[in-house]
């Protein structure tokens, strides 16, 4: 079996849609027609930007607020990545967007670590392998008024760090607000030593990659309209910024128009760090083995070109020296 390693995962994007079903019976909610669930949890090709994409987390985020749904959405998700061949995955989600019925940030974050513990536990006991073990990177928000709440998360994260979480991201709306104004948190992640990664060169463009970068982030979610941007391009190489690249989803958000002319080949080969994601497996209705696949047929992706962005994947992973010679030595089997 193929294996995977996914850095870039929303778990708000990722809820299995039999989960959704399950937990909307479970809250007594009209049940929706297969047809009319697709509808509300998945974009199609009239997807116009990241803003209309992000209207499909509307549904999953009410089913995203007691512990026992988090706990499930979790669990049931890395059933899911094991079967799809995933050896490591790192989940994020914002702690903040699950307080709406009285649950706190760290509330949350206990909720979703029972559930990665009990697939963890539940796997030793199958005894199945290549096992997949995975951690939790904490997202602040790009709000306006939600800087109490940020400074709160990376607290945590400071908390949780090595017991579930492995980082920090920064997530939302790309455009209104620049990435930059985030600074402070991130100078005190760095204080803390938490690793981090920030969204930037999605919906926005080059300036707001910079900014990541000002804002010492080694790992950038998306990056990939750095290719608007020789100069930055090159930069990025000099300094091995890994790129969390997500094809679909920048299909999907018009950050791309045409997967045939898709750079992440363009970039490999120049040298940059970069790495294949799924983004959001339920809204873009995809998965990372599709997303290779994807790559296959439409740029000519070859083995070779498969292996370096795994081996990229593992050298820019949030993880111990020993799971990175673990995944390492999975790749080379
Ligand atoms: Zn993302």
């Amino acid at each position: 079996m193929r294996k995977f390693i996914d850095l870039h995962l929303h778990l708000d994007g990722s809820v299995p849609v039999a989960t959704v079903k399950k937990l909307m019976k479970e809250h007594n909610m009209p049940a929706l027609s297969d047809e009319e669930l697709r509808q509300e949890l998945s974009v199609d090709s009239s997807c116009k930007s990241l803003d209309q994409f992000l209207e499909k987390f509307a549904l999953p985020n009410k089913l995203m607020q007691t512990r026992h749904d988090l706990k499930t959405i979790v669990y049931d998700l890395l059933v899911e990545l094991k079967q799809q061949g995933l050896v490591y995955a790192e989940i994020r989600f914002a702690p903040q967007l699950h307080t709406k019925k009285g649950l706190t940030q760290e509330d949350a974050i206990e909720a979703v670590i029972s559930g990665l513990n009990k697939f963890l536990a539940d796997q030793k006991k199958q005894k199945t392998s290549p096992e997949l073990h995975a951690g939790l990177i904490l997202c602040l928000m790009r709000f306006a008024d939600n800087q109490k709440q940020n400074m709160e998360t990376v607290k945590l994260a400071k908390k949780f760090l090595g017991k579930g979480v492995v980082g920090l991201d920064l997530a939302g709306a790309e455009g209104p607000i620049p990435n930059i104004k985030y600074k402070s948190f991130f100078d005190q992640a760095k204080k803390l030593d938490v690793p981090y990664t920030i969204h930037a060169g999605e919906a926005d463009g080059p300036d707001s990659i910079r900014q990541a970068l000002a804002m010492g982030a080694k790992r950038i979610g998306h990056g990939i309209r750095c290719a608007e941007d020789p100069e930055l391009t090159q930069e990025l190489i000099k300094k091995q910024i890994v790129l969390e690249c997500c094809a679909t989803s920048n299909m999907n958000t018009k950050a791309f128009d045409q997967i045939d002319s898709y750079p992440i080949k363009k970039l490999l080969h120049k040298g940059m760090k970069v790495t294949l994601n799924s983004d959001d497996m339920t809204v873009s209705n995809t998965n990372l083995p599709h997303e290779y696949k994807l790559l296959e047929q439409q740029t000519n992706l070859t083995p070779a070109e498969e292996t370096t962005l795994y081996l990229n994947a593992v050298d820019a992973a949030f993880t111990t020296p020993d799971e990175k010679i673990r995944l390492k030595a999975l790749i080379q089997k």
